[in-house]
């Protein structure tokens, strides 16, 4: 067996190999849950999750990953699900801070990554002037999971030397989007929340020089089992964008022409796998 490949043994030799870090009673774990897909929940994450007594989550959190967390915590959720109203941030800062202050252990969990579009540092920016502890878990981001499930590299030498992410929830005439960065040849454009603005992103971006012809794709509830990707050209972008659902992120860049190529993730096999673990009650 060559150096580089450790035997990792049985779980719980692992498990006693790994310096666990401790939720205390009144701290909050701001964690990332990742795009979907449980297994890329860091270990720490989990580790955050099973130690939590209150757990905090919003809509992008898979139920997947919401079955891994302790049998006895308090589950609230505080996003939009199932047509049901979203907390407002006030509401859920206050329930992070007094869930705290009563002594729990508290997981606040957040799709992605908490620092990237998801408001985490506003939720701890309450925590600070509370005068409660907290610790960051970043989470892998959309953008990073959900291409690489579609076979998309972010960055590739001959195609992107620069990978922007951008938030697509922009006002029509925002002046605080520089257009021509974003329109920049030779660099990948991951697009959150764009599907609604696809037409004023298609429009500018041709604008201000990216070619019509530019590959885009749609990858829509990436790395889960019900992931889809619609591939395209930018001047198609809003046209598609109305057959796709949220949550999906629109890549725009010549990396795109490879996930056909580099396609590897099969939704069925996924799908199997995840009937399997509820059946046998994981
Ligand atoms: N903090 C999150 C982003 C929150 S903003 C992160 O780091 O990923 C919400 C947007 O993220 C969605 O509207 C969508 O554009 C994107 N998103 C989140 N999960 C996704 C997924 N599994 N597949 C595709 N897009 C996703």
């Amino acid at each position: 067996m060559p150096d580089t490949v450790v035997p990792i043994g049985p779980r719980s030799a692992i498990d006693s190999k790994l310096p666990y870090t401790a939720l205390k009673p009144g701290e909050v774990a701001l964690v990332g849950a990742g795009p979907g897909d449980p297994e890329l929940l860091t270990i720490k994450a989990l580790n955050m999750l099973r130690q939590a007594e209150v757990i905090l989550y919003d809509y992008l959190v898979s139920d997947e990953i919401l079955s891994l967390v302790s049998s006895d915590a308090i589950l609230v959720c505080v996003g939009k699900r199932a047509g049901a109203h979203s907390v407002p941030q006030h509401k859920t800062n206050q329930l992070l801070v007094d869930f705290a202050k009563q002594g729990y252990r508290v997981a606040r969990i957040k799709g992605g990554d908490p620092f990237v579009f998801g408001r985490g540092a506003e939720e701890l920016e309450v925590l600070v002037d509370n005068g409660i502890g907290f610790q960051v878990i970043p989470g892998i981001t959309a953008a990073s999971g959900a291409t690489a499930y579609a076979g998309i590299p972010l960055t590739h030498r001959d195609y992107a030397q620069t990978a922007m992410f951008v938030t697509g929830h922009l006002k029509d005439e925002d002046s605080t989007v520089d257009w021509s960065t974003l329109a920049r040849k030779n660099q990948t454009l991951v697009i959150y929340m764009g599907l609604m603005k696809s037409s004023i992103i298609e429009q500018q971006l041709t604008q201000y020089g990216r070619s019509e012809d530019t590959p885009i794709a749609i990858i829509e509830r990436g790395t889960q089992a019900s992931q889809k990707v619609i591939y395209g050209r930018l001047s198609q972008l809003s046209e598609l964008s109305t057959q796709a659902a949220s949550p999906a992120l629109i890549v725009v860049g010549e990396v795109v022409a490879l996930g056909k190529k580099l396609a590897w993730f099969d939704t069925e096999t996924a799908e199997t796998k995840n009937a399997q673990a509820k059946l046998s009650g994981q």
